[in-house]
């Protein structure tokens, strides 16, 4: 079984920035479904058009096709894997136990209204994903990516109704989540309205104790 870690936290909280930290240095391969998702829907592949409606309106596309996009995209000798974004449902939560050898869940956890405030400023880069917020990480140029030059956008998905309808959709599925981890002792709660760097701290003193 391949070795796996989670962050959980409702959306703003930084799950993708840490587990993008935290894959540059365990060398895990870090995976975020909604980034594969809109992968599949740039690409316009068969599983991109049955899900582009499905996100624009922030609703949580099916588990079987989450199952199957993970599968996919594992490689054959994955030295471990750093999940966010998923899971998000219990039976989501369940197959994960059941197919990873999971280590840790990370439940970065940060206040609505704070969450609020992070996603309305986000800005992602077109083409490479960077993601800038115009207040706490803005780019050089307004509206241009440092990394490569492309167009900054707000992802439809951050328009303010899909973005209700996600927070909805973590109370009321998500959190519970949270419960199951813990009470498999696997659950590390981080306030995640630190710094970046201060989070990151956070979990590296939790990984260097293993
Ligand atoms: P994110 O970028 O993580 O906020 O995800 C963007 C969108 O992708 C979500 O609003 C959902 O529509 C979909 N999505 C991402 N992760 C999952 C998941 N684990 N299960 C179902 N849908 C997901």
């Amino acid at each position: 079984m391949t070795d796996a870690i989670v962050f959980l936290g409702i959306q703003g909280s930084g799950k993708g920035t840490q587990a993008k930290l935290l894959a540059e240095n365990t060398g895990f391969i870090h995976i975020n479904i909604g980034d594969l998702l809109r992968e599949q829907i740039s690409l316009a592949t068969d599983i991109g058009k049955r899900i582009a409606n499905t996100i624009r309106g922030g609703n949580l596309v099916p588990d079987d096709l989450v199952f199957e996009l993970i599968k996919s995209t594992l490689p054959r000798d994955c030295p471990g894997v750093i999940f966010d974004g998923f899971p998000r449902t219990m039976p989501q939560a369940e197959h994960l136990v059941d197919h990873f050898r999971l280590a840790r869940v990370y439940y970065l956890d940060l206040a609505e209204e704070q969450a609020l405030e992070r996603i309305n400023g986000r800005r992602v880069c077109d083409s490479c994903g960077t993601n800038f917020h115009i207040l706490h990480h803005p780019p050089q140029h307004e509206d241009i990516c440092d990394e490569c030059g492309g167009e900054l956008i707000t992802r439809a998905d951050d328009a303010p109704a899909a973005i209700k309808k996600r927070i909805k959709a973590f109370y009321e599925e998500t959190i519970a989540l949270k419960t199951f981890f813990e009470q498999k002792g696997l659950l590390l709660s981080i306030p995640a309205q630190n710094s970046v760097s201060e989070v990151q701290a956070a979990i590296w003193a939790d990984v260097m104790l293993d």
